[in-house]
Parts: structure tokens; sequence; C-alpha cells
């Protein structure tokens, strides 16, 4: 998979160099370009915002500066992600979604964003442009999101995570739940026993007991998803909600 991210502060994304995204990079397995904005401008101030039309604070990112950064760097098929706070909020479903594509594009806003043109014009181009918002508060620029969307993408490339099965149950995965709580060694810690049941050896009551917890807790921490699920996937000894 493909991903450029196109910032004003490229070393902003030099974490990117460690960790499981750092591993996938030397692996081959992600071809991860990172770009200065600034490298599309033609003035001597290197200039990439201006003033807003129709007067108030801050200033706006032009558009011409953009169009040349991401048709330059933009593959055919590719999808554009504009990280903004006035985006759909970005959920694991959309990092599936984005898992799939060939190319990703992050386009990495600051000052008052993104002149609104830039995402109108490539998706009247045929690009699938997506807006999204990693939660309702305002950042100073989209790196910090970006980074936060690659990660979450980054993690379903096949052959990314060293162990596929600890995808399977995760929070906000196929059974809609979050997770239920873990634990290790030691079996006893500042006063407090890990669960008997954990220790039973017993697949089948570990597996009810697991499913009890995640279905609590999701119930206490996030009524929405309980809300979401649907009727048919409950089994009848599911916790009574
Ligand atoms: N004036 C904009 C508004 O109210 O929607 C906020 C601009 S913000 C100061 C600058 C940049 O930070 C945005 O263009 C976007 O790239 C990024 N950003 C800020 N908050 C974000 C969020 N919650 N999710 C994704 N990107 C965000």
């Amino acid at each position: 998979m493909r991903v450029d991210v196109v910032s004003i502060f490229p070393d902003y994304l030099s974490v990117l160099d460690l960790s499981l995204v750092g591993k996938a990079r030397q692996r081959g397995l992600l071809d991860l370009r990172v770009h200065d904005l600034r490298d599309w401008t033609a003035d001597r101030h290197r200039t990439v915002d201006d003033t807003p039309f129709g007067g108030g604070a801050g200033m706006v990112m032009r558009p011409d500066v953009w169009g040349l950064a991401i048709d330059e760097v933009l593959e055919p098929g590719g999808q554009l992600v504009v990280p903004t706070p006035s985006g759909e909020v970005f959920t694991q479903r959309h990092a599936e979604e984005l898992a799939s594509a060939g190319q990703l594009v992050f386009a990495c806003g600051r000052y008052e964003g993104i002149d609104a043109r830039v995402a109108e014009h490539y998706r009247a181009a045929g690009v699938t442009v997506r807006e999204l918002s990693i939660g309702d508060y305002v950042l100073n620029g989209g790196e910090v999101a970006s980074l936060v969307m690659i990660e979450a993408v980054a993690r379903l490339v096949p052959g990314m995570v060293g162990n596929p099965e600890s995808l399977v149950e995760e929070s906000h995965g196929a059974a809609g739940l979050l997770e239920y709580p873990v634990y290790t060694k030691p079996p006893s810690w500042a006063g407090l026993d890990i669960p008997d049941v954990l220790l039973s050896g017993h697949h089948a009551r570990i597996a009810r007991w697991r499913r009890d917890r995640a279905l609590e807790r999701t119930a206490r921490r996030r009524p929405d998803m309980i809300a979401a699920l649907d009727p048919a996937d409950l089994d009848k000894h599911d916790v009574a909600l």
C-alpha cells in the first residue's frame, strides 16, 4: 500500500519511522512518502496561505498550491484524505475502507484549513475524497490527525500485525463491542487477583466470561454501541443489558 502525506511540517511525520509502521516501511509492506507542500510554491516566501474571502480571522491555504502538489502525488485510483474537524468522524469502518485503497494521499491543513475548492475539484474529477475528523475538538493542523488515521489503517494491512488473531476480538471489531478486560502475570498484584475463570483452562467458560464482560463494559461506557447492535447477534446467554 502506498501512503503520501503532504504537510508544511514534514518533520512532524518523522514518528512514522518508529514502531510497527516503521517496521512495515522497512519490510516494504507500506510505501510511505512525506512531502513538503512548500516545494510546490513559486514565490520567494514559499507562500501557502492567504486571507479569507469574506473577511474574518486567520489565513486559508491556497488551492493553487495544493492543486499542484496533489496533481503530482496522486496516482490513478488513489484516494484523497483531508483531515478536518468539520468532516465525518473517523471510525474503524473508515479504517477498514481506507485499508483497501491502493494509495492514500493525506492533505494536512493548517491555519483555518484548506480552500474548500480543493475537495470539490478532486471530487468532480472522480477522485474519492474523504473529509474526516478524528473527534470533536480542534487541533492546530492535520498532521496528528493523519498519524492517527495512518496507524489505524496500517495495522489492517496484511502482514503488519504479527498475529492477525489479535485483530479479531478488538474493540470496534465485527462484534460491535468494546474489548473485555485483559490481564497478564503476576496473577496477584497490589491486592488484586485476576478472575479465577481465566486460570481454569476451560475455553468455553473463558469465552463466556469475556463476552459478558465485553457486553457489560460496552453497556456502561458506550450505550450508543449497544443500541446499534443487531438483536440477532445476541445469544440467549448474553447478560441482560
Ligand atoms: N477553522 C477550522 C474549523 O473550525 O473547522 C479549523 C482549522 S484547524 C485550526 C487547522 C487544521 O487542523 C485543519 O485544517 C485540519 O487539517 C486539522 N484539524 C484540526 N482539528 C481536527 C480534527 N478534529 N480532525 C481532523 N483534523 C483536524
